[in-house]
């Protein structure tokens, strides 16, 4: 899979995506991520790739000029199946997005900056929006960076034990059961008997319980997404 992410700001994608698991996976070829400066296609001798809004209302606006040379410069060197602008008025990400993405084959994350972009590129080359949540922040390289890495986490071969991916919260719109490791006791605070027991039957049954519980008590909402 490749992920080209297109941003004015791409030292905000450095640390991010080079280090854990997304940066294992890099390492290991299952994900390759380009991060593009889109100021290589900034207008005159400043590069300038923002402008004043129409209308009159305060703050700038990223042009349509450089971001759509950058994707044209992309699309012709290989298909995408997605250009996706991360935006605080798209879908909500969900795990359910972040499977369905993380079986495409190449895809790009549009960030937008400032104001926002041009919406003419929202309306003719964009494919999909994405926000993260109801929530405005800065620019959309953090915003691009959960994406990428709630979908590199789940190609097959990104985790060490690949069933960890499939027990992870939302995966089955439930939430994950408490996890422990050793001690077994310390300060007094105990880990339950039954994960000490060795039995996989009932340790598998006591987390299905707990993810259960967990998720009536937590995210209600989540079961009823089944009826
Ligand atoms: N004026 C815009 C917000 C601009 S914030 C509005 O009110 O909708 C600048 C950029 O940050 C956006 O273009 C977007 O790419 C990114 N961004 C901000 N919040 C985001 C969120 N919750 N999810 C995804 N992207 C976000």
């Amino acid at each position: 899979m490749r992920i080209d992410i297109l941003t004015v700001v791409p030292e905000l994608l450095d640390s991010p995506l080079s280090h854990s698991i997304v940066g294992r996976a890099i390492k290991k070829g299952l994900v390759e991520i380009q991060v593009h400066n889109i100021r290589k296609y900034g207008l005159g001798p400043h590069r300038q790739v923002d402008d004043y809004c129409y209308g009159g209302d305060a703050g700038m606006v990223m042009m349509v000029e450089p971001v759509f040379k950058m994707i044209e410069k992309l699309k012709s060197e290989r298909n995408y199946d997605e250009i996706i602008y991360m935006s605080p008025d798209g879908e909500l990400l969900s795990q359910g997005i972040a499977n369905e993405l993380s079986l495409k084959e190449n895809i790009i994350l549009l960030c937008g900056h400032y104001k926002g972009i041009d919406h003419r590129i929202r309306e003719h080359l964009v494919t999909r929006e994405i926000s993260i949540g109801d929530y405005v922040l800065s620019g959309g390289e953090i915003p691009a960076a959960v994406v990428a890495d709630s979908i590199v986490r789940l190609i097959p071969g990104a985790l060490t034990d690949e069933t960890s991916a499939l027990s992870d919260s939302f995966q089955d719109d439930l939430l994950s059961p408490p996890v422990y490791t050793r001690p077994a006791e310390y300060n007094g605070w105990k880990v339950p008997d039954v994960l000490l027991s060795g039995n996989p039957k009932l340790i598998r049954e006591w987390q299905e319980e707990q993810a259960l519980e967990r998720t009536k008590e937590l995210r209600p909402n989540l079961l009823s997404k089944n009826f």
